[in-house]
């Protein structure tokens, strides 16, 4: 089963994981970016989290899958 708000969740998350891959060790403020962007990564993981446990109305998404 699909779920439209985990895979847009997901995707947000894998865009993340591109960046921050894409970011130069450097770059001057490469430093800052970096963690602004590993933090981001943190609360979408907690929010995937949330979701695949009760994302729906209380129960756990039917799509949930390993990130
Ligand atoms: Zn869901």
């Amino acid at each position: 089963m699909n779920c439209q708000v985990k895979d847009e969740l997901v995707s947000q998350l894998i865009a993340l994981n591109n960046k921050l891959n894409l970011l130069s060790p450097d770059l001057v403020h490469g430093d800052e970016e970096r963690t602004e962007v590993q933090q981001r990564r943190e609360s979408l993981y907690a929010e995937i989290k949330h979701h695949r446990a009760k994302g729906h109305d209380g129960k756990p998404c039917p799509a949930a899958r390993q990130v």
